[in-house]
């Protein structure tokens, strides 16, 4: 489909905390990078319009996290 970043889903760790699907419960994403200002999401409070998403390797959903 061209939407992954990397062939192979991967664990995923934030701040010590292994990231779980809230959905499913799988332990494995796929990882984008999205330009806010393009998607039209952008404010100025962000100093870095990246966002991440993790993208559930089993069921799909999006876990977004903001630029910090
Ligand atoms: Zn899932």
């Amino acid at each position: 489909m061209g939407l992954f970043d990397a062939p192979e889903p991967v664990g995923v760790e934030i701040k010590g905390h292994a990231l779980r699907c809230v959905i499913c419960g799988h332990n494995r994403f796929h990882r984008h990078k999205i330009r806010l200002d393009r998607a039209g999401l952008f404010t100025s409070e962000w100093s870095d319009p990246m966002a991440v998403s993790y993208e559930c390797a089993n069921c799909a959903y999006l876990h977004w996290f903001m630029p910090q």
